[in-house]
Protein backbone atom coordinates (compact mmCIF):
# COMPACT_ATOMS: atom_id res chain seq x y z
CA UNK A 1 0.00 0.00 0.00
CA UNK A 2 1.19 3.21 -0.84
CA UNK A 3 1.42 6.14 1.96
CA UNK A 4 -0.63 8.97 1.65
CA UNK A 5 -1.01 12.20 3.90
CA UNK A 6 -3.80 14.28 4.24
CA UNK A 7 -4.21 17.81 5.39
CA UNK A 8 -6.78 20.45 5.49
CA UNK A 9 -6.77 23.80 4.97
CA UNK A 10 -8.69 27.19 6.50
CA UNK A 11 -7.87 29.62 4.23
CA UNK A 12 -6.29 29.74 0.97
CA UNK A 13 -3.07 31.41 2.32
CA UNK A 14 -2.88 27.88 4.45
CA UNK A 15 -3.77 25.84 1.21
CA UNK A 16 -0.69 27.22 -1.17
CA UNK A 17 1.56 26.89 1.74
CA UNK A 18 0.72 23.56 2.88
CA UNK A 19 1.39 22.52 -0.42
CA UNK A 20 3.87 24.32 -0.87
CA UNK A 21 6.11 22.07 1.60
CA UNK A 22 5.25 18.71 0.10
CA UNK A 23 6.32 18.23 -3.08
CA UNK A 24 3.49 16.14 -4.76
CA UNK A 25 0.87 17.73 -3.24
CA UNK A 26 -2.40 18.16 -4.77
CA UNK A 27 -5.53 19.70 -3.75
CA UNK A 28 -8.80 17.89 -3.02
CA UNK A 29 -12.23 19.44 -3.73
CA UNK A 30 -14.87 16.98 -4.00
CA UNK A 31 -12.38 14.28 -4.76
CA UNK A 32 -14.80 12.50 -7.51
CA UNK A 33 -12.39 12.46 -9.65
CA UNK A 34 -8.70 12.78 -7.71
CA UNK A 35 -9.62 9.76 -5.25
CA UNK A 36 -10.61 7.34 -8.65
CA UNK A 37 -7.35 7.99 -9.72
CA UNK A 38 -5.51 7.52 -7.03
CA UNK A 39 -6.86 3.95 -6.52
CA UNK A 40 -6.18 2.83 -10.13
CA UNK A 41 -2.49 4.43 -9.75
CA UNK A 42 -2.79 6.78 -12.35
CA UNK A 43 -2.32 9.95 -10.34
CA UNK A 44 0.50 9.85 -8.02
CA UNK A 45 -0.18 12.43 -5.25
CA UNK A 46 1.80 11.96 -1.92
CA UNK A 47 -0.16 14.55 0.25
CA UNK A 48 -3.97 15.65 -0.48
CA UNK A 49 -4.15 19.40 0.88
CA UNK A 50 -8.38 19.48 1.58
CA UNK A 51 -9.60 22.73 0.38
CA UNK A 52 -13.21 22.25 1.15
CA UNK A 53 -13.33 24.63 4.16
CA UNK A 54 -12.42 27.89 1.87
CA UNK A 55 -14.49 30.42 1.23
CA UNK A 56 -15.00 29.79 -2.53
CA UNK A 57 -18.49 28.32 -3.05
CA UNK A 58 -20.47 31.14 -3.92
CA UNK A 59 -21.84 32.04 -7.38
CA UNK A 60 -22.03 36.19 -7.67
CA UNK A 61 -23.79 38.09 -10.72
CA UNK A 62 -21.50 41.11 -12.24
CA UNK A 63 -22.29 44.49 -13.42
CA UNK A 64 -21.85 43.76 -16.69
CA UNK A 65 -23.96 40.95 -16.79
CA UNK A 66 -21.74 38.17 -16.22
CA UNK A 67 -20.95 36.06 -13.11
CA UNK A 68 -18.24 34.71 -10.98
CA UNK A 69 -18.34 31.39 -9.51
CA UNK A 70 -16.35 30.11 -6.96
CA UNK A 71 -13.79 27.39 -7.45
CA UNK A 72 -15.52 24.88 -4.80
CA UNK A 73 -19.23 26.35 -5.83
CA UNK A 74 -20.89 22.50 -6.73
CA UNK A 75 -22.04 21.37 -9.62
CA UNK A 76 -25.72 21.28 -8.41
CA UNK A 77 -25.43 24.35 -6.61
CA UNK A 78 -24.24 26.31 -10.13
CA UNK A 79 -26.72 24.59 -12.17
CA UNK A 80 -29.97 26.17 -10.21
CA UNK A 81 -28.26 29.67 -9.27
CA UNK A 82 -30.93 31.64 -10.55
CA UNK A 83 -28.43 34.15 -12.20
CA UNK A 84 -26.95 31.26 -13.95
CA UNK A 85 -30.17 30.11 -15.33
CA UNK A 86 -31.21 33.22 -16.20
CA UNK A 87 -28.29 34.83 -17.61
CA UNK A 88 -26.21 31.36 -18.96
CA UNK A 89 -29.25 28.89 -19.26
CA UNK A 90 -26.69 26.84 -21.29
CA UNK A 91 -24.23 26.50 -18.96
CA UNK A 92 -26.74 25.69 -16.40
CA UNK A 93 -27.96 22.85 -18.47
CA UNK A 94 -24.79 21.41 -19.10
CA UNK A 95 -24.18 20.91 -16.09
CA UNK A 96 -27.48 19.12 -15.60
CA UNK A 97 -26.58 16.78 -18.32
CA UNK A 98 -23.11 16.13 -16.66
CA UNK A 99 -22.16 13.19 -14.32
CA UNK A 100 -24.73 12.05 -11.83
CA UNK A 101 -27.21 13.58 -9.13
CA UNK A 102 -24.99 12.02 -6.47
CA UNK A 103 -21.95 13.32 -8.38
CA UNK A 104 -23.57 16.86 -9.03
CA UNK A 105 -23.85 17.19 -5.36
CA UNK A 106 -20.16 16.78 -4.59
CA UNK A 107 -18.88 17.50 -7.86
CA UNK A 108 -16.59 21.10 -7.68
CA UNK A 109 -16.61 23.62 -10.45
CA UNK A 110 -12.87 24.06 -10.14
CA UNK A 111 -12.42 20.52 -10.42
CA UNK A 112 -14.37 19.56 -13.68
CA UNK A 113 -12.39 21.66 -15.53
CA UNK A 114 -9.53 19.45 -14.59
CA UNK A 115 -10.61 16.25 -14.80
CA UNK A 116 -9.04 13.98 -16.83
CA UNK A 117 -9.97 12.20 -19.69
CA UNK A 118 -12.14 9.11 -20.06
CA UNK A 119 -10.06 7.48 -22.55
CA UNK A 120 -9.93 3.99 -21.40
CA UNK A 121 -6.87 2.69 -22.14
CA UNK A 122 -5.50 5.99 -19.95
CA UNK A 123 -7.03 4.50 -17.00
CA UNK A 124 -6.40 0.24 -17.55
CA UNK A 125 -3.08 1.18 -15.83
CA UNK A 126 -1.37 -1.17 -18.99
CA UNK A 127 -1.85 0.34 -22.20
CA UNK A 128 0.57 2.41 -23.91
CA UNK A 129 -0.44 6.04 -23.18
CA UNK A 130 1.46 9.28 -23.82
CA UNK A 131 -0.86 10.55 -21.00
CA UNK A 132 -0.17 8.49 -18.04
CA UNK A 133 3.62 7.71 -19.17
CA UNK A 134 5.15 9.71 -21.80
CA UNK A 135 6.82 8.23 -24.84
CA UNK A 136 4.94 4.79 -24.37
CA UNK A 137 2.54 5.26 -27.60
CA UNK A 138 -0.68 5.89 -28.05
CA UNK A 139 -3.53 3.02 -28.21
CA UNK A 140 -6.49 4.58 -29.28
CA UNK A 141 -4.66 5.29 -32.86
CA UNK A 142 -5.04 1.93 -33.79
CA UNK A 143 -7.71 0.63 -30.54
CA UNK A 144 -10.95 1.32 -29.68
CA UNK A 145 -11.46 5.16 -30.95
CA UNK A 146 -14.94 5.28 -30.96
CA UNK A 147 -15.00 7.74 -27.85
CA UNK A 148 -12.05 9.84 -29.45
CA UNK A 149 -11.38 13.36 -30.82
CA UNK A 150 -11.59 14.40 -34.48
CA UNK A 151 -10.85 17.93 -33.66
CA UNK A 152 -7.68 19.15 -32.03
CA UNK A 153 -5.68 16.14 -32.40
CA UNK A 154 -2.13 15.22 -32.64
CA UNK A 155 -0.19 11.83 -33.26
CA UNK A 156 0.66 11.45 -29.45
CA UNK A 157 -3.22 11.58 -27.84
CA UNK A 158 -6.85 11.77 -29.36
CA UNK A 159 -7.98 11.57 -25.88
CA UNK A 160 -11.74 14.02 -25.75
CA UNK A 161 -12.17 16.34 -22.57
CA UNK A 162 -15.13 15.15 -20.84
CA UNK A 163 -16.53 18.32 -19.24
CA UNK A 164 -19.32 19.54 -20.18
CA UNK A 165 -19.78 22.62 -18.62
CA UNK A 166 -16.34 23.83 -19.79
CA UNK A 167 -17.69 23.70 -23.40
CA UNK A 168 -20.34 26.15 -22.15
CA UNK A 169 -17.86 28.14 -20.67
CA UNK A 170 -15.87 28.31 -23.38
CA UNK A 171 -18.65 29.72 -25.55
CA UNK A 172 -18.71 32.52 -23.29
CA UNK A 173 -14.90 33.40 -23.20
CA UNK A 174 -14.61 32.39 -19.41
CA UNK A 175 -11.61 33.24 -17.53
CA UNK A 176 -10.22 30.72 -15.04
CA UNK A 177 -8.51 33.25 -11.72
CA UNK A 178 -5.93 31.42 -10.05
CA UNK A 179 -4.11 31.93 -6.93
CA UNK A 180 -0.14 30.74 -6.56
CA UNK A 181 2.57 31.80 -3.67
CA UNK A 182 3.92 34.83 -6.21
CA UNK A 183 0.62 36.29 -6.95
CA UNK A 184 -2.49 35.86 -8.74
CA UNK A 185 -3.15 35.57 -12.55
CA UNK A 186 -6.28 35.11 -14.91
CA UNK A 187 -5.86 32.54 -17.45
CA UNK A 188 -8.41 33.02 -20.42
CA UNK A 189 -10.09 29.37 -21.50
CA UNK A 190 -8.68 29.54 -24.65
CA UNK A 191 -4.88 29.26 -22.98
CA UNK A 192 -6.24 27.31 -20.31
CA UNK A 193 -6.94 23.95 -22.18
CA UNK A 194 -3.46 22.68 -24.10
CA UNK A 195 -3.76 20.93 -27.06
CA UNK A 196 -1.86 17.51 -26.72
CA UNK A 197 0.91 18.17 -29.70
CA UNK A 198 4.22 16.66 -28.70
CA UNK A 199 3.25 16.99 -24.73
CA UNK A 200 -0.19 15.32 -23.99
CA UNK A 201 1.15 14.54 -20.55
CA UNK A 202 0.73 18.49 -19.66
CA UNK A 203 -3.10 19.55 -20.10
CA UNK A 204 -3.35 22.91 -18.39
CA UNK A 205 -0.65 25.32 -17.68
CA UNK A 206 -1.26 25.83 -13.66
CA UNK A 207 2.41 25.27 -12.44
CA UNK A 208 2.12 22.92 -9.07
CA UNK A 209 0.84 24.31 -6.01
CA UNK A 210 -1.29 27.03 -7.76
CA UNK A 211 -4.92 26.90 -6.99
CA UNK A 212 -7.97 27.90 -9.02
CA UNK A 213 -10.01 30.10 -7.08
CA UNK A 214 -12.67 30.77 -9.73
CA UNK A 215 -14.14 31.07 -13.00
CA UNK A 216 -15.52 34.42 -14.02
CA UNK A 217 -17.50 34.80 -17.59
CA UNK A 218 -18.22 38.21 -18.95
CA UNK A 219 -21.57 39.31 -19.43
CA UNK A 220 -23.30 38.72 -22.45
CA UNK A 221 -26.54 39.70 -23.68
CA UNK A 222 -26.86 36.61 -26.21
CA UNK A 223 -26.11 34.22 -23.80
CA UNK A 224 -29.38 34.40 -21.94
CA UNK A 225 -31.02 32.70 -24.60
CA UNK A 226 -28.46 30.18 -25.09
CA UNK A 227 -28.84 26.60 -25.37
CA UNK A 228 -26.69 22.95 -24.69
CA UNK A 229 -27.38 19.87 -26.37
CA UNK A 230 -25.65 16.74 -25.48
CA UNK A 231 -25.72 13.43 -27.46
CA UNK A 232 -24.28 10.27 -25.80
CA UNK A 233 -25.35 6.49 -26.27
CA UNK A 234 -27.43 6.52 -23.05
CA UNK A 235 -29.34 9.77 -21.39
CA UNK A 236 -27.78 9.98 -17.99
CA UNK A 237 -24.59 9.01 -16.73
CA UNK A 238 -22.54 9.29 -19.62
CA UNK A 239 -20.05 11.26 -21.65
CA UNK A 240 -21.29 12.94 -24.81
CA UNK A 241 -20.37 11.61 -28.20
CA UNK A 242 -21.61 14.76 -28.84
CA UNK A 243 -22.48 17.90 -27.62
CA UNK A 244 -23.18 21.86 -28.32
CA UNK A 245 -23.02 25.32 -26.51
CA UNK A 246 -24.94 27.57 -29.04
CA UNK A 247 -26.19 31.15 -28.87
CA UNK A 248 -27.56 33.71 -31.33
CA UNK A 249 -28.07 37.11 -31.81
CA UNK A 250 -30.37 38.28 -34.54
CA UNK A 251 -31.14 41.55 -36.01
CA UNK A 252 -33.32 42.30 -39.00
CA UNK A 253 -33.28 38.76 -40.08
CA UNK A 254 -29.28 38.65 -40.07
CA UNK A 255 -26.69 36.68 -37.17
CA UNK A 256 -25.07 39.83 -35.88
CA UNK A 257 -23.13 37.73 -33.60
CA UNK A 258 -22.93 33.85 -32.32
CA UNK A 259 -21.15 31.60 -30.25
CA UNK A 260 -20.50 27.86 -30.77
CA UNK A 261 -18.74 25.40 -29.07
CA UNK A 262 -18.18 21.96 -29.43
CA UNK A 263 -17.98 18.78 -26.75
CA UNK A 264 -17.35 15.28 -26.96
CA UNK A 265 -15.21 15.71 -30.63
CA UNK A 266 -12.12 17.33 -29.15
CA UNK A 267 -9.00 17.22 -27.02
CA UNK A 268 -10.47 20.17 -25.40
CA UNK A 269 -13.42 21.69 -25.33
CA UNK A 270 -13.67 23.54 -28.45
CA UNK A 271 -15.10 27.04 -29.40
CA UNK A 272 -16.09 26.81 -33.10
CA UNK A 273 -14.70 29.93 -34.05
CA UNK A 274 -14.93 29.29 -37.71
CA UNK A 275 -18.32 28.67 -37.86
CA UNK A 276 -19.06 31.29 -36.08
CA UNK A 277 -17.17 33.39 -38.13
CA UNK A 278 -18.94 31.65 -41.39
CA UNK A 279 -22.35 32.83 -39.56
CA UNK A 280 -21.90 36.24 -38.87
CA UNK A 281 -23.49 37.80 -41.20
CA UNK A 282 -25.72 35.90 -42.95
CA UNK A 283 -29.27 34.50 -42.41
CA UNK A 284 -30.00 32.34 -39.62
CA UNK A 285 -31.05 29.69 -41.54
CA UNK A 286 -30.73 25.70 -41.43
CA UNK A 287 -28.73 26.14 -44.41
CA UNK A 288 -26.22 28.73 -43.27
CA UNK A 289 -25.77 26.44 -39.87
CA UNK A 290 -24.86 23.79 -41.74
CA UNK A 291 -22.19 25.47 -43.91
CA UNK A 292 -21.11 26.59 -40.76
CA UNK A 293 -20.73 23.53 -39.17
CA UNK A 294 -19.27 22.23 -42.21
CA UNK A 295 -16.59 24.93 -42.09
CA UNK A 296 -15.55 24.10 -38.24
CA UNK A 297 -15.41 20.20 -39.36
CA UNK A 298 -13.38 20.78 -42.31
CA UNK A 299 -9.85 20.15 -40.35
CA UNK A 300 -11.63 16.92 -38.85
CA UNK A 301 -9.09 13.69 -38.82
CA UNK A 302 -11.11 10.14 -38.21
CA UNK A 303 -10.00 7.41 -37.19
CA UNK A 304 -11.50 3.60 -37.70
CA UNK A 305 -14.67 3.93 -35.11
CA UNK A 306 -15.02 7.78 -35.04
CA UNK A 307 -15.99 9.07 -38.45
CA UNK A 308 -19.49 9.04 -37.75
CA UNK A 309 -18.77 12.06 -35.19
CA UNK A 310 -18.49 14.62 -37.98
CA UNK A 311 -22.17 13.85 -39.32
CA UNK A 312 -23.18 13.87 -35.95
CA UNK A 313 -21.08 17.12 -34.92
CA UNK A 314 -22.76 18.71 -38.22
CA UNK A 315 -26.18 17.87 -37.38
CA UNK A 316 -26.13 18.46 -33.42
CA UNK A 317 -24.71 22.29 -34.56
CA UNK A 318 -27.23 22.92 -37.11
CA UNK A 319 -30.28 22.04 -34.18
CA UNK A 320 -28.41 23.39 -31.23
CA UNK A 321 -28.50 26.97 -33.58
CA UNK A 322 -32.20 25.99 -34.76
CA UNK A 323 -33.21 26.14 -31.32
CA UNK A 324 -31.50 29.53 -30.34
CA UNK A 325 -32.79 30.96 -33.81
CA UNK A 326 -35.81 33.53 -32.92
FE1 LIG B 1 -3.45 7.90 -23.75
FE2 LIG B 1 -4.41 9.95 -25.14
FE3 LIG B 1 -3.81 7.73 -26.39
FE4 LIG B 1 -5.87 7.73 -24.70
S1 LIG B 1 -5.73 8.87 -26.60
S2 LIG B 1 -4.27 6.17 -24.90
S3 LIG B 1 -5.18 9.22 -23.17
S4 LIG B 1 -2.35 9.06 -25.29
Amino acid sequence: MRPLRYSRAATVEEALALAAATPGSAFLAGGTTEVDLIRAGIAHDDHLVDINDLPLTGVEPLPDGGLRIGALARMSDVARDPGVVERFPAISQALLLGASQQLRNMAALGGNLLQRTRCAYLRDGISPCNKRDPGSGCAALDGFNRGHAILGISEHCIATHPSDVAVALAAFDAVVHTVRRDGERCIAFDDFFLLPGDTPQREHPLAAGELIVGIEVPGASLARGSVYLKFRDRQSYEFALVSVAAALEIEDGVVADARLAFGGVATRPWRARLAEAALIGGPADATAFRLAADAELEEAVVRRHNAFKVELAARAAVRALSAVAP
